[in-house]
């Protein structure tokens, strides 16, 4: 088993401190304070780099202490911007929810966990980023695909908006960005041909590398970075 990376380790803190928050937020209709949500984030993330961790060969030569300490203070920050800036436009409806999709023609159903559902039918992906996203990674995001067609198949309409909401943090400042979507009948259509195509490639023992050009395929959030015959040799 491959241990996480600590960038991994701050998104899944700042989902974890995110979730909380919304969770509560179902019954109370009140945010936690900005500084709860922080210490969630936070404690969580010391936890789970009290574990295991994989450290990219920059982050080893700096040293595990320097680093998540520079970490541990990233992530404050991303789960404030969180606190004051998204979470407050969103009243819960769903939090997590768990929805089995049925695929036609295919041997087996796809099972989608929607982070977040508000109060008024748009579908929310809260996202940590290091750069500014652009429209056609809402408009293609296969995520986001499969949370249309998961609210879809609870709600029986379509969501009213389907969101990107970014915390982007750079080296120099940390900023809130949203990016909205649609998808039809013909995107969940592709979906579900994409889904025949990757079942029947494993079943056949074919298992295709991913794109070169996705954010997960670099040294800090790939595992098998080292071991990979291919990965892209100019990037680290
Ligand atoms: S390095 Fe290899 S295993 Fe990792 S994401 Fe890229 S292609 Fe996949």
């Amino acid at each position: 088993m491959i241990p996480p990376g600590i960038a991994l380790l701050k998104g899944t803190s700042f989902h974890r401190a995110a979730e909380a928050n919304m969770e509560q937020k179902l019954t109370t209709h009140r945010d936690l304070p900005a500084e709860e949500i922080v210490e969630i984030a936070v404690a969580n993330f010391e936890q789970e780099a009290a574990g295991d961790i994989l450290l990219t060969d920059e982050e080893a030569s700096r040293g595990p202490a320097v680093v998540l300490g520079e970490a541990k203070d990233q992530l404050a920050e991303l789960a404030e911007t969180h606190a004051k800036q998204q979470a407050p436009e969103y009243q819960p409806a769903l939090v997590e929810k768990s929805v089995r999709i049925e695929l036609p023609e295919a041997p087996r159903d796809l099972v989608g966990i929607i982070d977040l559902v508000d109060d008024r039918g748009r579908v929310i992906d809260f996202k940590t980023a290091t750069r500014r996203r652009s429209q056609s990674d809402a408009d293609s995001s296969v995520q986001l695909t499969v949370y249309a067609a998961a609210y879809e198949c609870l709600h029986g309409v379509p969501p009213t908006e389907l969101r990107l909401d970014c915390v982007v943090q750079t080296k120099t400042q940390t900023t809130r960005q949203v990016l909205a979507t649609h998808r039809s009948r013909e995107d969940f259509a592709a979906l579900a041909r994409r889904i025949n195509a990757v079942t029947a490639a494993i079943e056949a023992g074919v298992f295709p590398p991913t794109n070169p050009g996705n954010w997960w395929c670099s040294p800090t959030f790939c595992g098998y970075w080292h071991d990979c015959p291919y990965r892209p040799r100019t990037a680290g």
